[in-house]
């Protein structure tokens, strides 16, 4: 297989004309993608071949027809016959399944930057693989055609994690990642993969919502390099009307891998009106300074208009700068701004001499690194990471 190779990024034809004919709609309305999604809500049951099915590893049995998926904080008690709200995880007779495991739909070589992971083998590639389907309905998605597909509606490329590990490395990437759609819903798979790659000498490294339960993580750091948790906003308000999901679970994400020692980066999608308000920036700021710490990165990135949010501006660069400056004037020490090609805070400076260290350019080019064994090599002060 080979890397580059992107599977599929458009919907099933026929299932779409099911859902017309299901529907009874007009044409114009059968077609439109996002139209005949309900909030990505993927509960009703699909047919899929018994060869798309591995158990869950993460659930109990309520009784003979009831399960209850411990994936994620929804926790979706599950029917005989349905899917829990990411639309990946089927209860057929009392046993969860997943539907994702391994099929993979879209397969890419990618600049670590991109993830963003600044301070996570900096220059290297990422082997990237996606599934279908997600546990929130975030209107902003930029990856909605994978993020709210049921895994029926995409071509899909059956990987065992073996091959996902061998064309890692076949591909000369340090890592794999498990990104453009929400791994929390092929853990599983991101786990397996993740002990097929150690054992190559490979990274892996997440990207993702963070909305996850403590034991999945648990199991997840065990073999994990790097998680990249979107702090979506700091406010609940945000969390419950723009995501499905609730703040309280993603800090509480973000404490737990610090915890366990798992590289964590920060990204907050800065969107004009919604999550920019100075209060909340502070109130992150001290979320983060007294709960874990200032060395955690956090990059404010560009929001353009996309999905369901076409009718907000693109972020003024103003605003990236004000969210940067309230959180560094509390202490946080990485603060960076993405999406914004060529800012001088895209790149990393030391935090006692000033010196920049990691110099980035566009197109998530790395150029000169002053590091030498994790530290800056104009005053020695050790800058966290993993660089290595
Ligand atoms: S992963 Fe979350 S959304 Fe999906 S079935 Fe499990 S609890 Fe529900």
């Amino acid at each position: 297989m080979k890397v580059n190779d992107v599977f599929i990024k458009q919907p099933c034809a026929i299932y779409e004309r099911r859902r017309f004919l299901e529907l009874g709609l007009s044409s114009a309305a059968a077609f439109c993608f996002g139209c005949s999604k309900a909030e990505g809500k993927n509960e009703d049951t699909a047919v899929v071949a018994p060869d798309w099915l591995t158990e869950a590893r993460f659930y109990e049995k309520i009784n003979d027809n009831l399960v209850q998926c411990l994936v994620c904080p929804r926790e979706c008690v599950i029917p005989d016959g349905k899917r829990g709200y990411c639309g990946t995880r089927e209860n057929r007779g009392g046993t969860l399944y997943t539907v994702v495991y391994g099929r993979v739909v879209s397969a890419v070589s990618d600049p670590i930057e991109k993830k963003p992971f600044f301070h996570v083998l900096p220059g290297t590639k990422a082997f990237s693989i996606a599934t279908a389907g997600c546990n929130m309905t975030c209107k902003f998605c930029q990856n909605w055609t994978l993020s709210q597909s049921k895994p029926e509606e995409l071509r899909s490329q059956p990987m065992t994690p073996e091959q996902v590990a061998e064309t890692a490395f076949a591909s000369r990437t340090k890592s794999i990642a498990y990104t453009y759609n929400e791994p929390t819903v092929f853990t599983e798979f991101v786990y397996d993969c993740a002990v097929a790659g150690k054992n190559t000498g490979i990274h892996s490294v997440v990207i993702s919502n963070g909305y996850i339960n403590p034991e999945p993580v648990e199991r997840l750091g065990e073999v994990l390099t790097a998680y990249k948790v979107d702090l979506k906003a700091f406010s609940d308000t945000f969390y419950r009307d723009i995501t499905g999901g609730d703040l309280q679970s993603v800090l509480n994400t973000i404490k737990l891998l610090k915890k366990l020692d798992v590289w964590v980066e920060i990204v907050h999608l800065t969107i004009p009106t919604l999550n920019d308000d100075s209060r909340d920036l502070t109130a992150m700021a001290d979320w983060l300074t007294g709960e874990v710490g200032t060395d955690i990165p956090v990059h404010f990135t560009r929001f353009h208009p996309m999905y369901r949010l076409t009718n907000l501006p693109v972020t003024p660069v103003s605003t990236l700068e004000r969210a940067r400056n309230i959180l560094m004037e509390k202490g946080m020490k990485f603060v960076y701004i993405g999406n914004v090609p060529g800012h001088p805070a895209e790149s990393t400076y030391c935090p006692n001499c000033g010196k920049k260290l990691i110099e980035r350019g566009y197109g998530w080019s790395v150029g000169d690194v002053y590091l030498k064994e994790g530290a800056c090599v104009f005053c020695g002060t050790p800058i966290p990471g993993v660089w290595a």
